[in-house]
């Protein structure tokens, strides 16, 4: 489903990727963590060509992404994404959010869209909001809703990066849960943080980065069990 290979990317003289490479298929979680600045946010950006690279071949679903011929709109309304800071519109209520990337993007209908948003309100347990406005709900709320946002455009995958970084601790869990619940239905999911009771619940693989390098990519018992680099033990042992 999302194939990366030999990925590099520089900031100007500053090479923020390199040689990085790997596969996710279809119906596989794949928890991709690592010290703060390691390049996590950068490779899960490049997957849906928020982040442009220089080098190497990036497909999701056979489509090349970096590609000047790609229509990354679309790509986009395929790929959903979530990220730490939710992003919702504020003058909108949780539904009318919901809605409007459907009648932009999909060009559905204006009545679809909206029983499909309250439809996937309702799986978030969100239902009863529909109608308020993204500043009266709480952080995790706000973050069911950009998780249920995405969903309403039918995703293929679903990129995460560090989902509950910024909520409360008690608003972790309810995030988490969706997050759970959306990878036991087969979701194909790239999900960078550093919740690692999330990543043995849930996932398939971790990919371990440091300095922009992927160091480990391995299953995640391999992992947890077994880590093989030095910096993997390091960044286990402070995390755990
Ligand atoms: P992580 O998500 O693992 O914390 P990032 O992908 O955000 O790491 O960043 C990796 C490195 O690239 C960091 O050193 C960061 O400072 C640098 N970086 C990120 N975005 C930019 C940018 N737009 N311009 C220059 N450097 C950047
Ligand atoms: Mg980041």
């Amino acid at each position: 489903m999302i194939s990366l290979k030999n990925v590099s990317k520089w900031y100007g003289h500053f090479q923020v990727l390199t040689n990085c490479s790997t596969e996710v298929k279809k119906g596989e979680v794949v928890v991709v963590c690592g010290p703060s600045g390691s390049g996590k946010s950068t490779l899960i950006k490049t997957v849906n060509g928020l982040e442009p690279v220089q080098e190497g071949s990036i497909q999701v679903n056979g489509t090349e992404v970096n590609n000047k011929k790609t229509n990354l709109a679309q790509l986009r309304s395929k790929v959903g994404m979530v990220f730490q800071h939710f992003e919702l519109f504020p003058h909108l209520s949780i539904v009318d959010n919901l809605v409007l990337a459907q009648v932009k993007v999909l060009k559905r209908d204006k009545a679809a869209a909206r029983e499909k948003g309250l439809k996937l309100l309702t799986r978030v347990g969100l239902a009863a909001h529909a109608e308020k406005f993204p500043g009266q709900l709480s952080g995790g709320q706000q973050q069911r809703v950009a998780i249920a946002r995405a969903l309403c455009m039918d995703p293929i995958a679903m990129l995460f990066d560090e989902p509950t970084s910024a909520l409360d601790p008690e608003m972790i869990n309810e995030v988490l849960d969706v997050m759970v619940e959306l990878a036991n239905e087969g979701m194909t999911m790239m999900v960078v943080t550093h919740e690692m009771g999330f990543a043995r619940k849930v996932a398939n693989r971790v990919i371990f980065m440091d300095e922009g390098k992927i160091v480990e990519d391995t299953n995640k018992d391999d992992f947890f069990n077994n880590p093989q680099s030095d910096r993997a033990k390091d960044f286990l042992a402070k995390i755990l």
